[in-house]
């Protein structure tokens, strides 16, 4: 998606050859225009798949995953990174290694969200090393509900997880797959 890469060069800040930072306009301050134009690429890609459920995992995921939803009209879901005394005990629970925060945590989501029935989408900001991903797939096998696509962000092409869920036959929609990011020269490069 040409606008969010242009988004990505303007304004995303290299912090490493493999960590991009998006806080201005995905990550903290949320761009609502740049959104809903993300939001309607994934309904074109996967509108046909029969979606009832938009699943995501906090936080950063919500602001994308509930614009998707609203042009499905189907309710989002996301999944707690942790548990509290008002929730469930009634729970679907899987690991997640995180990327950014180089902790493990658990995912969480309640049984009677997650249903056998449902076509899932899931929504994410980036891929990395697909242990995101990864863990919302988890919690779907549980409730054995069906996971009909998966929409990123911005994918880490050089990070592998999108070649591995590709190969595995989802259908993986990135809006912007980054080849390479060069910290010292401020370079992005782009696939495609
Ligand atoms: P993965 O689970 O695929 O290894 O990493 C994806 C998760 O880590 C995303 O949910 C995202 O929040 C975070 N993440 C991974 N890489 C980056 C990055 O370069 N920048 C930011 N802001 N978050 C990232």
């Amino acid at each position: 998606m040409k606008a969010l890469e242009e988004y990505i060069v303007k304004y995303g800040q290299i912090k490493s050859k493999d960590i991009l930072k998006v806080d201005n306009f995905l990550n903290q301050l949320v761009d609502i225009k740049m959104l809903r134009e993300m939001a309607k690429e994934w309904y074109l890609h996967f509108k046909d798949k029969g979606v009832t459920k938009v699943l995501t995992i906090e936080a950063s995921g919500i602001a994308l995953a509930t614009l998707t939803a609203s042009l499905f009209d189907v309710p989002v879901l996301f999944a707690k990174k942790g548990l509290s005394s008002n929730m469930s005990s009634n729970l679907y629970q899987a690991k997640v290694f995180s990327f950014t925060h180089n902790n493990m945590n658990n995912i969480f989501v309640d049984k009677n969200y997650l249903l056998k029935n449902d076509k899932v989408l899931i929504i994410d900001d980036f891929l990395a090393n697909g242990q995101a991903v990864m863990g919302l797939l988890d919690l779907c096998y549980q409730a054995k509900a069906k996971v009909v696509g998966i929409g990123i962000a911005i994918e880490k092409g050089f990070q592998k997880a999108g070649d591995m869920l590709r190969s595995k036959g989802y259908d993986l929609k990135s809006l912007a797959i980054i080849e390479e990011m060069d910290p010292v020269n401020k370079i992005i490069k782009f696939k495609g």
